[in-house]
């Protein structure tokens, strides 16, 4: 199971660096009401593009976000991704 995570997250996180270099900086207008949507929904799909929906984790608290909504189609820093990533 925890394979078949990574091996998702990966998935999403390669297609949002594709895109990256299409995302304008007009869709950051969207960002805040995404924020809302996404909020409590990691691994579904964003209401806004259909994207799935990733999270990261701080040391006392976590964040849910659209990667291609929120940060321009690149993934946040988080420890767990990051090792995943290596
Ligand atoms: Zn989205």
């Amino acid at each position: 199971k925890r394979q078949r995570l990574y091996t998702a997250l990966r998935t999403t996180i390669e297609d949002a660096v594709a895109r990256s270099s299409g995302v304008e900086a007009g869709k950051l207008k969207a960002e805040k009401k995404t924020g809302m949507r996404v909020h409590g929904r990691t691994g579904e799909a964003c209401p806004v593009c259909g994207d799935t929906i990733l999270e990261v984790s701080f040391s006392d608290s976590s964040l849910q976000y659209c990667p291609t909504c929120q940060t321009g189609g690149k993934p946040l820093a988080d420890r767990r991704l990051s090792k995943f990533l290596k």
